[in-house]
């Protein structure tokens, strides 16, 4: 058992077009026996890290610590790492036994311990049906399970994934989701698992990276990510459906501060602490889960005092509400904003109903109703925007975050 340690990874491929900077100085570790899911957009160096686990490829500069042992220039054999490729790369001419058996051959283990791990394995992964035959003969799903099986059959003590599942249906795929969670924790080997898909990340990781263009994101938990994320990016990147984002300003005035953009002027439920003072005056993006936009009684907009939304008015025609959206006088807590929008789409899920809206200007948002809603498209509906779970982030480039 093994933890990985990655110490400021570069990695620059030189082509004929140029040099291209696959990994820009990465700093991460996966734990032993932990599964850290690398996610992130195509192109973004996912592949390139796993192969610099490998050994398929050697770092430009930095350390690569697999148990403490620094094998950033320690051939792949001798590694004692097990990779899975996406195309799965099973030898064609050879029956799935001797696919499996091949890596403990070159190994020179002896025949009955190969029959052993093979029978052991087979059974872990329901492939013992499967053992005469060729790889053209099977599913796409039965072909991921011996690729897994050639894999694990050596117990390596680092396995390394590279969108195992990506050639899979829609359905397998959520089902050998959930088997390869289960795998891992019978395995109890430490596992870097790579994917695009950013809801596979958060339901299998232990702690997952994102990167982008050859950088380090964030990384944590799928949950401080998904609650906490650092950036615009990985706010808009993590998380179904995308995160809500509205441009405006940041306002303070000693007490409180207030998003004021084109959607209202709304208290925010945060504390003017000094991150935020920093930014007051400024161009912000204001971000927001449709989990926290709900779909409420059209009766809340009249009780919340009409639109709610500066210069907006409703988008319905009804008479707009106050300028801004102060604290609520009896309890002294900011009100969630209550706003009529025009429903543009809607798209029933079964479990909840996400309800595309739009203001009077024209700042598009989902939000969130029950299974049961319905409402033609052009049709209004009253959303509450729960500004306790809000985030903000810089309207530069960087797209920081600062709350
Ligand atoms: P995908 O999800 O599409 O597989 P990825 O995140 O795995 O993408 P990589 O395959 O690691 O990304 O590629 C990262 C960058 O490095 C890309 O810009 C790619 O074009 C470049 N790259 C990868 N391999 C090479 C190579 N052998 N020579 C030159 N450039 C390369």
């Amino acid at each position: 058992m093994a933890d990985i340690r990655l110490q400021r990874i570069s990695k620059v491929y030189h082509a004929k077009s140029g040099a291209a900077r696959a990994v820009d100085d990465l700093t991460l570790a996966a734990a032993d026996r932990e599964l850290l899911v690398l996610v992130g957009p195509s192109g973004c160096g996912k592949t390139t890290i796993l192969r610099l686990v490998a050994g398929l490829e050697e770092p430009s500069a930095g350390d690569i610590l697999i148990g403490g042992r620094n094998v950033a220039r320690v051939s792949p054999k001798d590694r004692d790492v097990a990779m899975v490729f996406q195309s799965y790369a099973l030898y064609p001419h050879m029956t799935v036994y001797k696919n499996l058996a091949f890596g403990l051959k070159m190994r020179g283990a002896a025949r009955g311990e190969i029959v052993q791990k093979i029978g052991e394995v087979s059974r872990l992964l329901g492939i013992g049906h499967l053992l005469d035959r060729k790889p053209e003969s099977l599913s796409g799903g039965e072909q991921q399970r011996v690729a897994v099986g050639r894999a694990i059959v050596r117990r390596p003590q680092v396995f390394l994934f590279d969108e195992p599942l990506a050639n899979l249906d829609a359905g397998l795929r959520v089902r050998m989701r959930s088997e390869f969670k289960t795998l891992q924790r019978d395995l109890m080997t430490t596992m870097i698992y790579v994917t695009h898909d950013q809801e596979e990340a958060m339901t299998l990781a232990d702690r997952m990276a994102v990167l982008k263009d050859g950088r380090l994101q964030q990384y944590g938990t799928p949950l401080e990510i998904y609650h906490r994320p650092a950036s615009r990016f990985v706010a808009g990147f993590v998380g179904t459906p995308m995160m809500n984002f509205l441009g405006g300003t940041l306002e303070g005035d000693g007490r409180a501060c207030w998003f004021n953009g084109r959607v209202g002027r709304w208290r925010l439920a945060m504390p003017r602490a000094e991150g935020l003072n920093d930014h007051l005056g400024r161009a912000v993006v204001l971000g927001i889960r449709s989990d926290d936009v709900h779909v409420a009684d059209r009766a809340a907009v009249a009780a919340a005092g009409g639109a709610g939304a500066r210069g907006s008015g409703s988008a319905c025609g009804t008479p707009g509400g106050p300028n801004d959206m102060g604290a609520d006088p009896s309890t002294g807590e900011p009100p969630y904003p209550t706003l009529e929008m025009a429903v543009r789409l809607v798209e029933p899920l079964g479990f909840c109903t996400l309800v595309h809206v739009a203001t009077a200007t024209g700042e598009p948002l989902v939000a969130r109703a029950g299974a049961e809603f319905a409402c033609p498209p052009g049709g209004c509906v009253a959303v509450r925007v729960d500004l306790r779970r809000a985030h903000l982030f810089t309207a530069d480039d960087d797209g920081r975050r600062i709350n």
